[in-house]
């Protein structure tokens, strides 16, 4: 290890505990926040004698590495390899109106769904909130763009959030607030597998987070063969919680809903999906997620017509629906493919 890895990493929140004065503070805050500095070297009305004591006591990132692996339809997937040596992965995804960032929650995931290749991983530890919100901060970094500049975050990268909420709710609260990157909150969407407890406590946190739910099965026994806490969860009990959320936030919720061929996608499922939402008056958008395959997966994705024909059914009921076709398929970068996968061309970013 370089004497550089043994710096404590600055964690610049709350914005106080950064050293200096007040006035200092802001400034360094600013830096990193609104400008991205990933070095204090780049903090140029800082005086340099203190640039040069920062920078041998702190470091601003998380990483020791990060890699960046282009997608030939404009997506960015990025491994970053932690302190502990554990790597996590967050993707980039520039829309002609906004810029996106998938950010990851844990390296792995604990839950284990078959249809998903992080959860083939098994589970390594939860992320810190400042490994969270420095992924957006390195995705930035590289695109040269100021962290201000991205929009919106998705949380459905690696994890399950809810089974790490303290850190991710202190991720968020850092991306909300005003001093640090001031985002919307109407802009971040936190996706889960279904955990009602955790559903209610994000509701308590009162961050205003839209919500996505991986639905994936509207009856039991389905979701039960494909996602192992439907065991502990009953499709009933999460969407009771659920629409409290929606009650207490007023939010559209969306449902997401990966099409697996000969499990989920008969039309009576679409049509029990539809009884769910609306027997809750729950606000609601349908993502209808074809399944991004991925090596040793044992299931199949339901062909584009199935697709089409379940998305009918739900629009026939009532039920705003779209496909959402992935991006980064190529480099394995889009919805459950993300696994610690150095796929095609990589543009090696030595910069941390
Ligand atoms: N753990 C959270 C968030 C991360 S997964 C959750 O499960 O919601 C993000 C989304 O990708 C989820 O809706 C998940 O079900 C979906 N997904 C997982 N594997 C997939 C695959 N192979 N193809 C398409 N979508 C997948
Ligand atoms: Fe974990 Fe979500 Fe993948 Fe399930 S779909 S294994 S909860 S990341």
């Amino acid at each position: 290890m370089s004497p550089r890895e043994k710096r404590p990493i600055l964690e610049p929140w709350p914005i106080e505990a950064l050293p200096g004065e007040g006035f200092r503070k802001r400034q360094i805050a600013h830096w990193i926040y609104k400008r991205g500095a990933r070095e204090f070297d780049e903090m140029t009305d800082l005086p340099r004698a203190l640039r040069r004591e920062l920078e041998e006591a702190w470091r601003v990132s998380e990483f020791d590495l990060v890699q960046a692996f282009p997608s030939a339809d404009g997506s960015v997937k990025y491994l970053f390899t932690l302190k502990d040596g554990k790597q996590t992965e967050a993707v980039y995804l520039p829309y002609k109106d906004r810029k996106t960032v998938c950010l990851s929650s844990q390296v792995g995931c604990p839950v284990g769904c078959t249809f998903c290749a992080t959860g083939a991983l098994g589970f390594g530890r939860n992320l810190t909130p400042w490994e969270i919100l420095d992924q957006l901060l390195a995705i930035a970094h590289h695109q040269g763009l100021a962290p201000t500049e991205i929009r919106n975050v998705v949380l459905m990268g690696m994890g399950e959030p809810l089974l790490n909420l303290e850190a991710v709710s202190t991720a968020v609260r850092r991306m909300i607030d005003k001093n640090a990157l001031g985002m919307s909150p109407r802009r971040i969407t936190l996706s889960t597998v279904g955990i009602p407890k955790g559903i209610r406590r994000l509701a308590e946190e009162d961050l205003g987070v839209k919500l996505a739910l991986s639905l994936h099965a509207p009856d039991d026994e389905t979701r039960r063969k494909i996602i192992p806490t439907a065991k502990a969860y009953p499709v009933e009990a999460i969407m009771d919680a659920v629409a409290d959320y929606f009650k207490k936030t007023k939010r559209r919720v969306t449902f997401e809903y990966v099409m697996l061929k000969g499990i989920n996608d008969a039309p009576w499922q679409a049509r029990e999906v539809a009884r769910l939402i609306k027997g809750r008056r729950i606000v609601a958008h349908v993502n209808l997620i074809p399944f991004n395959p991925w090596e040793g997966a044992p299931v199949e994705g339901t062909p584009r017509e199935g697709i089409r024909r379940f998305a009918r059914v739900l629009e026939e009921e009532g039920i705003p629906t779209t496909v959402r076709w992935s991006r980064g398929v190529d480099v394995g970068a889009a919805c459950g493919q993300l696994a610690l996968k150095e796929v095609g061309p990589l543009a090696f970013h030595p910069r941390r």
